[in-house]
């Protein structure tokens, strides 16, 4: 038995239909940079345009070509943009460059609004011929998920102030969590990513969402402690004599942050256990003395019971990169 990611295809096609509703009538576009937030862009792009989306933001060329020859009929958008030595792809696979800065072929305007992260400043953009965004202009937010920001309004008020520059072209600002701000954050198209995956976009409030991923993996061991000691890498953990512990198949090299440690919980036979120790490449232990006793064969470490955001808290960081970071010999199955 080998650790084995599912894929619910249809909870993201689910959540597609949601955020399109919710964001209506304003286009719902669909992000899958990076693989699709690490979930294959194959089998999550088709499912995507199978449930109606057109619109596909990735953020490189390559992944761009990926996906042109995985939907021959979608719009296709650079987020890092496209340059001049990039002409030849852009025309070959018919890609829409995001234009960060004057050095990006043309295309869909991206201002700077407050993150100050990625294109033009409204300085830049107030001495841009007003021609030159005919057909898109966007920003990003940098504080959707916490809606009381005062960012938010900030920068919807400065995305304003440049539409009124470029007046015929369309408008889009929003991300997963833009969509569940105020109406009129949504323009004329929204760029959701992660809440299609099952992240919550709303995460002072109960997840909209459903869940998208489970990871699965086996018990290698179940093993009685026979003396006091410690368990696994630098000796960190403390166990007693007597205490039962399973050792799971699965570590960082599939993508369970070390920064779990002593931190995080599985699910065995439906109820939780908490991780004990450091996590290793490929394996990791967990404290089973609270459960009956028995053999028991695997584990869930994410899932209904353990949400993706769950997971990312137990790691100190976000449900985005507990996605990105799953690892490559992972067996993934598609619902
Ligand atoms: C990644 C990205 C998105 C999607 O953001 P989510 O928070 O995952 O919904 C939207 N717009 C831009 C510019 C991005 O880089």
């Amino acid at each position: 038995m080998t650790a084995t990611l599912t894929v619910s295809l249809k909870a993201i096609a689910d959540n597609y239909t949601l955020l399109k509703k919710k964001a209506a009538p304003a286009e719902c576009a669909v992000v899958v940079k990076a693989d699709a937030y690490g979930l294959g862009l194959e089998p999550v792009a088709r499912t995507l345009w199978k449930a109606g989306a057109r619109f596909f933001y990735v953020a490189l060329l390559e992944e761009a070509m990926a996906l042109r020859g995985i939907l021959p009929g979608a719009k296709i958008a650079v987020l890092n943009g496209l340059d001049s030595a990039n002409k030849k792809e852009k025309e070959y696979y018919q890609l829409i460059s995001v234009m960060n800065h004057r050095g990006n072929l043309h295309g869909i305007l991206h201002i700077d609004t407050g993150m100050n992260r990625l294109g033009f400043t409204l300085e830049e953009a107030e001495k841009l011929p007003g021609g030159l965004a005919s057909g898109w202009v966007m920003s990003h937010l940098a504080c959707a998920d916490m809606p009381e920001h005062p960012l938010n309004d900030e920068q919807y008020r400065r995305f304003n102030q440049v539409r009124k520059l470029f007046p015929a072209a369309q408008a889009s600002l929003a991300n997963s969590s833009g969509i569940f701000l105020k109406k009129c954050f949504h323009f004329d198209q929204v760029r959701p990513g992660c809440a299609l995956y099952g992240i919550n976009p709303t995460p002072a409030k109960k997840n909209p969402m459903q869940p998208v991923v489970t990871l699965t993996a086996p018990i290698l061991q179940n093993r009685r402690i026979e003396q006091n000691g410690t368990v696994g890498y630098g000796a960190v953990t403390k166990v007693k004599k007597g205490m039962r512990l399973a050792t799971i198949g699965l570590g960082y090299a599939d993508g369970l942050l070390r920064s779990i440690e002593n931190n995080g919980e599985v699910m065995i036979a439906g109820k939780p256990a908490a991780i004990l120790g450091r996590i290793s490449m490929d394996l990791i232990v967990a404290d089973i003395s609270h459960l009956p006793e028995q053999e028991y064969k695997e584990v869930e470490l994410m899932g209904k019971k353990i949400l993706v955001d769950q997971v990312a808290q137990a790691a100190g960081t976000i449900g985005y990169e507990v996605l990105t970071r799953l690892g490559s010999r992972l067996k993934r199955v598609y619902l």
